[in-house]
């Protein structure tokens, strides 16, 4: 299988991390989220790393606690009135603030050592979207992406004018010394290794996943869906992935879908896979759960391409389907209870 990946990537193995399992195992879909009037769905990355064996009981359940604080910070945005974006911004911001998600904080380095993040955020009522790619000094690159969606004529911006925007905004920028985190170092480091080896064995994954995401629909029917990245590991200095990219790594319309996703973002931009779950949804009557089947488990299985997505319905139907062995995730209502998974068997 790796000899196909690489044939197929041709750009670096710590890509295999994402690796797709093969069809017949790919069976981690998730079985019973409900169908909720209003809520949230988010996500904390993908990955082969994600299992028992892997994730030590105490980091599992400071996952579990962190997607579950994220939970409750948008749920308490929908209880009161607010807006889909808003409880977006506000499940992703927490996470952007923790050291143990790939956003914000706990961004993955470069293969030049720097940390460049990605973000984006559509709104569903009115295909407002806002994009910022290769940040390097935005502390909540989520809320200069919304600040991007709200307070521009753009969608997208790019490095140091996505910066000079920030600061326009007022928004908090940090000095690029703020993502420096040991764990991300040494993942560098590791990754950097195994280039030299030039080694067919598949990397350590543990470190590999991270990415984080949110879908919201409020009690006016508005869905929202974001993304926020350091990317992947290693990655060349400048590379932009999915996660920024509007139809591939985020997409919302009010008419089908929320999506965000996660994984090896090249194939993610390829398959347009944000936009064509909601596309499904919307022209050939798919439910929310057949249209991520289809994308995930199917499509991208067959490329070799690993990662997931969360998916909310216009109709308040949940998703989570993942063709890795887990993906950090979870889901809360309108009764306030957050549920938190993390492995491909819960
Ligand atoms: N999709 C992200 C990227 O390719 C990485 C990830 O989701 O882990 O930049």
């Amino acid at each position: 299988m790796y000899q196909a990946i690489h044939r197929l990537t041709l750009t670096s193995i710590a890509l295999v991390a994402f690796a797709a399992v093969p069809l017949a195992a790919a069976t981690q879909v998730e079985a019973g989220p409900p169908t909720v009037e209003w809520g949230l769905v988010i996500h904390g990355g993908a990955g082969n790393g994600v299992t028992r064996e892997n994730i030590s009981p105490e980091r599992d359940a400071e996952y579990r606690a962190k997607l579950q604080e994220a939970l409750r910070a948008g749920h308490r945005v929908l209880a009161d009135g607010g807006s889909a974006v808003d409880a977006v911004v506000a499940a992703i911001t927490i996470m952007e603030d923790s050291p143990m998600f790939n956003a914000g904080k706990g961004a993955v380095f470069t293969s030049s050592g720097t940390n460049e993040l990605d973000a984006s955020i559509m709104s569903g009522a009115d295909l407002n979207a806002g994009a910022v790619a290769g940040v390097k000094r935005v502390k909540n690159p989520i809320v200069l992406a919304r600040a991007v969606m709200e307070h521009s004529r753009h969608v997208m911006f790019a490095r140091e004018g996505a910066e000079t925007f920030a600061e326009e905004q007022g928004l908090e920028l940090v000095p690029e010394s703020y993502f420096y985190t040991e764990r991300r170092m040494r993942a560098l480091e590791r990754a950097k290794e195994r280039e030299a080896e030039r080694s067919s064995a598949l990397p350590r994954e543990t470190e590999k996943f991270g990415t984080v995401g949110a879908v919201a629909l409020d009690r006016a029917g508005n869905l929202a869906a974001g993304t926020s990245t350091g990317g992947i590991t290693n990655k060349r200095w400048g590379r932009v992935g999915d996660s920024p990219v509007i139809g591939a790594g985020t997409y919302a319309s009010n008419e089908s879908c929320g999506v965000s996703a996660t994984g090896q973002g090249e194939f993610f931009i390829r398959n347009v896979v944000a936009h064509d779950i909601c596309a499904r949804v919307q022209h050939a009557g798919a439910s929310v759960k057949e249209a991520a089947d289809a994308v995930v488990m199917d499509r991208l299985v067959r490329q070799e391409a690993g990662g997931g997505v969360v998916v909310l319905g216009a109709n308040g139907e949940i998703a989570m389907a993942f063709n890795t062995a887990g993906m950090l995730r979870g889901w809360i209502g309108p009764d306030g209870a957050p549920t938190a998974k993390l492995y491909g068997d819960e």
